[in-house]
């Protein structure tokens, strides 16, 4: 995998000729490879990181509120987080943390909402008690198992 990112290692995609598993732009398919003749300016590195934010976070929202994780969020996760390592250790701490601001307030709201949300009691149409809601999509009450 020399011609792919060393972010990418150990991030591949499983196929046996009818179906394929784990394909994901840009982290394992042709995407994904290195160019020659461009280096990124220091600017650039920033936007790329607050991109590589907002996928991690994408996928870190919906594991928490709906309990979903599949085949491209166990690569997107870990190769984001890599690259945004590795953009790290070349702007510094502070200038990363500096460009991502933004990206992570925004989702710092998002998920302070779905805490509300979370916590906010709903009422069992079986029993008419007060239960809440592990994730967003599952409202089983623990009284009575209804919803
Ligand atoms: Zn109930």
């Amino acid at each position: 995998m020399d011609q792919f990112p060393p972010e990418a290692e150990g991030l591949g995609f499983y196929s046996n000729g009818t179906s394929t598993i784990g394909l994901v732009d840009g982290v394992n398919d042709a995407s994904a490879r290195l160019v020659e003749d461009f280096r990124v300016t220091r600017y650039e590195l920033e936007v790329l990181a607050r991109h590589y934010l907002e996928e991690v976070r994408f996928f870190e929202y919906d594991f928490a509120a709906y309990r979903v994780t599949g085949s491209t969020a166990i690569r997107m996760v870990p190769f984001g987080e890599r690259r945004l390592g590795s953009i790290e250790r070349i702007l510094g701490e502070d200038v990363l943390v500096k460009a991502l601001a933004p990206v992570e307030e925004e989702w710092r709201k998002r998920f302070d909402d779905l805490e509300i949300d979370l916590a906010t009691p709903v009422k069992c149409e079986e029993c008419g008690g007060e239960f809440r809601r592990e994730n967003l999509c599952s409202a089983l009450c623990q009284g009575c198992g209804g919803g």
